[in-house]
């Protein structure tokens, strides 16, 4: 059966098109106490505590924000670790999944029952981040004054590779709606949209077989957008799904409309009916050094090395790897496969690493011609090696998305992206 698969279909499309595997059940787990955005934390166990699944264990301080930190396993605490200058706690799994006596299922009728206040504490409570790499609190998102018309959920995955979300929604699209219809009951919205790529069919028919069933009393429907990168960039899903405009460097809840990655939505479903933080989410391990690429659902805290394993390891004869976290256009590159999946790990990729040397920039515009939000990323290059602020500024560079595609398109190979992203840093 594996090897058949391995002939047949192309690396990229292994992970999606190989049913996702479970892999819950690790050893240790590692959980990061800090993030991006919150960078002190305190804690309330210490080596050597028993610790119940979903169980809170310290809190995160994002300076205007503060988040609970939960445990995804029962098991014990054994120690507290630093990995690539973060700081874990580690826990030893029991494999029992003793739930934290917090941990309980609501009825419909109990969520009918709930304020638009008390679904913003849960949300609020349980640590609820955007699932597609921003990290941003959902509760902060959700709790807005603009009138929403309609609350859309992102499940375009656009760049190559990642197949998480496509899993998730093929596997659980009823939680999908029900997330989806939590948060148009929390903004107050008429109107809810899944939006996917046209080009995965399956995705298709199996949404709008849902649909069928959900719009008995809610207004949902399937926006089918074109196959091409960034078509999940939210302002260009809000163009072709909405036909809404929405002009560089203003929010969509201006416009009556806000965006919710499909693992976010998801996530928002669990913690409403199950009281349940995020203990495990969708991946994928995928790259050309990788023996068997798949969708994996996995415990948040897994070492990347377990899942590597799990994907039948290295290719043979490989001497350097190059470790990505997310995508190839917009992910991190981490230098070692000893790193942990965390909330908004959406996918590992690892590739052979080939050395690139930047060739004289030839003027060839391709990166100008590239760019969605219409800057000029060359020029900016120019202006970062000069430490020109003043230009910096003037080519606004703070418009950059981070997509990747100028670099990806330059003849010479130059990392334009990370040199537009210099320049963000520069002006601050
Ligand atoms: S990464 Fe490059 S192409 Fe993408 S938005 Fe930024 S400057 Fe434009
Ligand atoms: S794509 Fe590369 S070579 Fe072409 S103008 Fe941009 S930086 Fe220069």
């Amino acid at each position: 059966m594996i090897s058949k698969a391995r002939k047949v279909l192309d690396i990229r499309e292994l992970a999606t098109e190989l049913p996702h595997i479970r892999y819950v059940d690790p050893e240790f787990v590692y959980i990061n106490l800090t993030t991006e955005r919150a960078k002190k934390y305190s804690l309330n166990v210490k080596k050597g505590d028993k610790v119940y699944l979903g169980q809170i264990i310290g809190e995160r301080d994002g300076g205007f924000f503060k988040q609970p930190i939960y445990s995804t396993v029962s098991g014990e605490v054994t120690d507290i670790t630093t990995k690539r200058h973060l700081e874990f706690v580690v826990i030893r799994n029991d494999y029992q999944d003793t739930y934290c006596e917090t941990i309980v299922d609501r009825s419909d009728a109990m969520i009918d029952a709930m304020s638009k206040a008390d679904m913003i504490d849960i949300i609020k409570n349980k640590s609820l981040v955007g699932l597609g790499g921003s990290a941003f609190p959902s509760y902060i998102k959700v709790n807005t004054d603009k009138e929403i018309e309609t609350v859309v959920i992102n499940a375009v995955e656009c760049e190559p590779y990642l197949s998480s979300d496509y899993r998730l929604v093929k596997d659980q699209p009823e939680q999908i709606f029900k997330g989806l219809k939590y948060l148009m009951r929390v903004l107050n919205a008429k109107r809810g949209m899944i939006a996917v790529k046209k080009t995965k069919k399956e995705l298709v028919e199996v949404l709008e077989r849902e649909v069928q069933r959900f719009n008995k009393d809610s207004d949902i429907s399937i926006a089918k957008l074109a196959d091409y990168y960034p078509q999940g960039w939210e302002i260009e899903m809000f163009k072709n799904a909405l036909g809404i405009k929405i002009p560089s460097g203003v929010l969509p809840m201006e416009y009556g409309v806000i965006a919710f990655n499909v693992s976010t939505c998801a996530s928002v479903y669990d913690a409403v009916k199950h009281n349940l933080p995020i203990t495990k989410r969708y991946l994928t391990v995928n790259g050309d050094a990788i023996n068997f690429p798949q969708s994996i659902r996995v415990r948040v805290g897994t070492n990347v090395r377990d899942l590597i394993k799990l994907c039948d390891g290295y290719k043979e004869g490989i001497e350097k790897i190059n470790v990505i976290l997310g995508g190839p256009m917009m992910g991190e590159a981490v230098g070692t496969d000893d790193v942990v999946v965390t909330p908004t790990t959406t996918s590992v990729l690892v590739f052979k690493d080939v050395d690139y040397h930047e060739e004289t920039c030839v003027r060839c515009a391709s990166c100008v011609l590239s760019c969605p939000v219409d800057i000029q990323p060359v020029q900016i290059m120019n202006a970062v090696k000069r430490n020109d602020k003043k230009s910096v500024e003037y080519l606004a560079a703070k418009k950059c998305i981070e997509c990747g595609l100028c670099a990806y398109v330059c003849t010479s190979k130059i990392h334009v992206t990370d040199y537009v992203r210099k320049g963000k840093q520069l002006i601050g």
